[in-house]
């Protein structure tokens, strides 16, 4: 099973900023894209659980009820809403307790880490802080670090498998442009680590494809895998800017015009020199594109105006569409609701 273990003050829940304590029922603020996270994260597979360090319980300064009221209440708003936790840690402790079990600490988990069959892999721990990022490392998950207080990211998981290819991706729309990327074409997966940062996106793909055919069935369902994994992370695309362009520049031009409508309808114009940049043949790369634009449902224009050197080109439509995706998936202030006057796109 893979899970994603949370924080809770901060990063799912509003954490009042000066004494930091959730003691009333008053208090308690479900952080926005809260909900929608959790449960695009449970439709992906993952099981949640809560690790939280609420500091000394029991104690005057924060009795028992005062914790216990607001996350009773905490809990039943969320399975209102069919987000339901598999297990709640709660470390009770102060600091100078030095108590074992206090994040960075592991103790809360170590017993079901030994007791269930984590895909630590594929798990995650979503937190605010250094001491989450700490207790990732420590239990050995990847790290996903949320703002305090900030919107709740947008995940999504998929996974494809045919006789050709077989693909695992993930990724976090609102991450900061960091890439695991392993398709056994590596000049691809350069081109994608470059999507990847220019987007601001997180992103890891894992493609085991028939590489001894050739490179075209890797190559096509990892821009399938891409589209729908954006597509889901995505969700009902509220708030977002769904437009996006750039142009890039250098000896090569190319331009790259994105808009996230619902429809797929892609058009490329370029002309390649060579058959192959790398290992990633150049008739491939349209192909790519389109395969993504399917999935993704976006309009897709791009066109090589110039240039002389392959790679350079590749890199300028790469880029591109990662910057046109970045303007396009970014969530703006000024949106109310879906972006369309039919009110769904
Ligand atoms: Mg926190
Ligand atoms: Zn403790």
């Amino acid at each position: 099973m893979k899970i994603a273990f949370l924080d809770r003050d901060g990063t799912l829940i509003w954490e009042p900023p000066e004494t930091k304590q959730v003691d009333s029922i008053e208090k308690l603020r479900i952080l926005p894209g809260v909900v929608e996270g959790l449960r695009s994260l449970q439709s992906d597979g993952f099981d949640l659980v809560l690790v939280s360090n609420q500091d000394g319980i029991g104690s005057s300064s924060f009795p028992t009820e005062s914790f216990e009221a607001p996350q009773k209440e905490f809990l039943s708003q969320l399975e209102k809403e069919d987000v339901t936790f598999r297990s709640v840690f709660i470390c009770p402790h102060k600091e100078a307790e030095k108590c074992s079990c206090r994040k960075p600490k592991t103790g809360l988990v170590d017993a079901f880490l030994q007791e269930e069959k984590v895909d630590l892999a594929a798990s995650l721990m979503i937190g605010d802080r250094e001491t989450d990022r700490a207790f990732a490392e420590s239990i050995g998950v990847r790290f996903v670090s949320m703002e305090t207080n900030g919107r709740f990211s947008r995940f999504a998981a998929e996974k494809r498998k045919t006789n050709e290819t077989d693909i695992e991706a993930f990724v976090n729309l609102d991450g900061s442009g960091n890439a695991e990327i392993v398709t056994g074409i590596g000049f691809f997966d350069h081109m994608l680590e470059l999507l990847a940062k220019h987007a601001l996106i997180d992103l890891t793909l894992k493609a085991n494809g028939d590489l001894q055919v050739d490179e075209h069935h890797t190559v096509e369902d990892t821009g399938l895998v891409l589209g729908s994994l954006f597509s889901k992370a995505l969700g009902d695309k509220r708030c977002i800017e769904r437009y996006g362009f750039w142009v890039p520049m250098d000896e090569a031009l190319a331009y790259v015009v994105v808009d996230l409508s619902g429809r797929p309808s892609f058009v490329f114009e370029g002309q390649w020199k060579r058959e192959y940049v790398g290992k990633l043949p150049t008739e491939l790369v349209a192909h790519f594109f389109e395969s993504l634009a399917q999935t993704l449902k976006c309009n897709l224009h791009m066109k090589i105006e110039r240039g002389k050197n392959e790679h350079h080109k590749l890199e300028a439509l790469f880029k591109g569409l990662g910057r046109a995706l970045r303007q396009a998936f970014r969530q703006s202030p000024y949106e109310r609701g879906i972006p369309s006057t039919k009110g769904s796109l």
